[in-house]
C-alpha cells in the first residue's frame, strides 16, 4: 500500500475509535450538568470526595431516626440509603451508585448543585452572602444545600407535592427580628420552616425518615403556624398535635 492509503486507512480508524470513546462516554454521563459529574462506579469500601458528594445527594434516605455521616467513606449506612434513592426512583435498588444512579442524580439536580425543586435564594431570604450567623458564609451555604437535598426527598416522598420554605437561614439580626431563639439552627443554615401544603402534620410526620434530628410542629409552643426541620447534634421531636 502507498504510504498516502496507509495514512488514509489511519485516519478513518481513528475517527471510527473518536466516534466510539463518545458514545461510551455518553451513556455513562446522559444528564451530566455544571455541578458535579461522577467518574467511577462506587460501593461499600469506596471512599473519597465523590463519595461525599453521594452522600450529600442520598442524606435524605439515611432511614427512620437516622442521619447519614457525610464522612466520604461507603459503608452500610451510605449503601442503604443509596438503596432507598435507588427504590423511590423506581431503578434496581442494589445499593451500588453506578451510572443509573448518577444519571438519576444529574435529572434531579441544578448546574449550582441544588436539586431542582429548591434555590439557594429560597433557602436564605435574610441576606445575599449567607454571612452574619453563627457559622461562616460558606458553612451556612453549604449546611443548606445539604438540607435542600432533604427537601427533595421529602417532597419525593409526598407525591411529589411542591413544598413551601417559609425561613431558611438567619443572621443574628434576621433570627432577632424573626424572634428567633438565640441558639436556632436557622443561624447555621441547617434550619427550614415549612408552610402550606401538604399540612404540616404530614410534614413533620414523613420528616422522620428523612434526616432531621430536630422536628418541631403543631403542639410545640410557637410551632402551631409551621413544622421547623433542621440537623443538631441530638434528636429533638416535639409536634404534640401530630402524634410526635
Ligand atoms: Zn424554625
Amino acid at each position: 500500500m502507498s504510504g498516502r492509503v496507509v495514512r488514509l486507512i489511519l485516519s478513518i480508524v481513528m475517527f471510527a475509535s473518536v466516534l466510539t470513546a463518545g458514545t461510551v462516554a455518553m451513556a455513562g454521563t446522559a444528564h451530566a450538568d455544571g455541578c458535579y459529574t461522577w467518574g467511577r462506579t462506587l460501593s461499600q469500601g469506596s471512599s473519597g470526595e465523590d463519595v461525599r458528594q453521594l452522600q450529600i445527594r442520598v442524606s435524605g434516605y439515611p432511614g427512620y431516626g437516622s442521619v447519614l455521616a457525610l464522612d466520604g467513606v461507603y459503608g452500610a449506612a451510605t449503601a442503604a440509603a443509596v438503596q432507598r434513592f435507588q427504590s423511590a426512583y423506581g431503578l434496581q435498588a442494589d445499593g451500588v451508585a453506578g451510572s443509573g444512579t448518577f444519571n438519576q442524580i444529574y435529572a434531579l439536580q441544578d448546574n449550582d448543585c441544588t436539586p431542582i425543586h429548591f434555590s439557594y435564594a429560597e433557602l436564605n431570604r435574610c441576606n445575599s452572602d449567607w454571612s452574619g450567623g453563627a457559622v461562616s458564609a460558606s458553612q451556612a451555604r453549604a449546611n443548606a444545600l445539604v438540607n435542600m437535598w432533604k427537601l427533595e426527598a421529602l417532597r419525593h416522598a409526598l407525591g411529589d407535592r411542591a413544598i413551601t420554605v417559609s425561613s431558611g437561614f438567619r443572621s443574628y439580626a434576621c433570627n432577632s427580628a424573626a424572634g428567633g431563639s438565640s441558639t436556632s439552627r436557622h443561624l447555621y443554615g441547617d434550619a427550614v420552616d415549612l408552610t402550606g401544603t401538604p399540612s404540616l402534620c404530614a410534614l413533620a410526620q414523613r420528616a422522620r425518615y428523612h434526616g432531621w434530628r430536630e422536628i418541631l410542629g403543631p403542639g410545640y409552643p410557637g410551632h402551631g403556624d409551621h413544622t421547623h426541620l433542621a440537623h443538631k447534634p441530638s434528636q429533638t421531636w416535639s409536634a404534640s398535635s401530630c402524634g410526635i
